[in-house]
């Protein structure tokens, strides 16, 4: 069966499309250094989810040489503007800005990408707080189709602190029995066959193939690569849904819920700083 991210992420805009209207005027602040042409479709397509539930998006476009200095000035005047709920710095920045020098910065109040330590602490601890986007949608995902993830074992590939490990987190406090898998891994394809939920979140074209799932797992994947134009995932995808009993497509998965969770945080930021919830 078919884990539809656009299915799911469309009832999550709806919902959230209402909730605005009853809020008032929130606004996400997108900082875009340089001209990374993949950033700037990213970008684009986070200003066009917000406009259509009724969120201001307001872009600063920022020149590739900008100093750290000048970044966290700017970043600290969004910190205490009031008109400004929430901040995204689109990643990655040009080489000579540490991205978690200049993340840690940002109000964690308004860190809709959940990024900045003191979330990323808080998340490690199992409280309340933002969780990363994509590892937030990827629950949301296997929660909507009841996929039971409690004491079952799961392994998630990749290891980055914007995907992997909050993933591998979430499913831990899920109960779950985890496997963090890496570059360094030996034998992936004999722990995956063990495993009854498969993540892959590593960017490698057709990575995962029919002979590392076991019959029946769960797979969900990440990666976005492209192929001749052609946008695929980690996962082999006509090869592995067979043996699998929920599959996610690329695009259609991940990806539209990536954006509907990004949508449902700078939601929660709004609520935190106006200290309704
Ligand atoms: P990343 O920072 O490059 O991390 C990739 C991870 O894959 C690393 O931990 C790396 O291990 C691991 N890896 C590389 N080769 C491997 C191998 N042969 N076997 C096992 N693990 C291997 O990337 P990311 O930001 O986490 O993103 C991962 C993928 O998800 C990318 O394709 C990205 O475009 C995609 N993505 C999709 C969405 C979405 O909305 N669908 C959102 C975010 C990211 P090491 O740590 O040892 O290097």
């Amino acid at each position: 069966m078919l884990l539809d991210g656009k299915i799911v992420s469309s009832l999550i805009r709806n919902q959230i499309k209402n909730e605005v209207k009853s809020l008032g005027k929130i606004t996400l602040l997108v900082i875009l250094v340089g001209d990374n042409s993949a950033s700037k479709i990213y970008v684009h397509y986070k200003q066009k989810a917000c406009k259509e539930v009724g969120i201001n998006c307001t872009l600063l476009q920022l020149d590739k040489n900008i100093t750290e200095a000048e970044l966290i000035k700017i970043i600290d005047e969004a910190n205490t503007n009031e008109q400004v709920h929430g901040i995204l710095v689109q990643l990655p920045l040009p080489p000579h800005l540490d991205s978690q020098t200049i993340i840690n910065h940002i109000n964690p109040y308004k860190d809709v990408d959940g990024l900045t330590v003191i979330n990323q602490g808080k998340l490690f601890n199992n409280l309340d707080c933002i969780v990363p986007a994509t590892p937030k949608g990827v629950i949301s995902l296997l929660d909507y189709y009841h996929i039971d993830i409690t004491s079952k074992k799961a392994i998630v590939i990749g290891r980055s602190n914007l995907v992997g490990k909050p993933l591998a987190m979430l499913l831990l406090h899920k109960n779950a029995t985890v496997i963090t898998a890496h570059s360094k891994t030996k034998d992936l394809g004999m722990i995956t066959k063990e495993c009854d939920i498969v993540i892959s979140a590593v960017g490698k074209p057709l990575f995962i193939t029919k002979e590392m799932i076991k019959k029946d797992a769960v797979v969900v994947d990440v990666g976005i690569s492209r192929i001749n134009d052609k946008v695929v995932g980690d996962v082999a995808f006509e090869e592995v849904k067979n043996i699998t009993s929920f599959i996610t497509p690329v695009p259609g998965g991940v990806g539209p819920m990536t954006i509907a969770s990004l949508l449902e945080n700078v939601i929660t930021c709004y609520k935190k700083l106006k200290g309704s919830i």
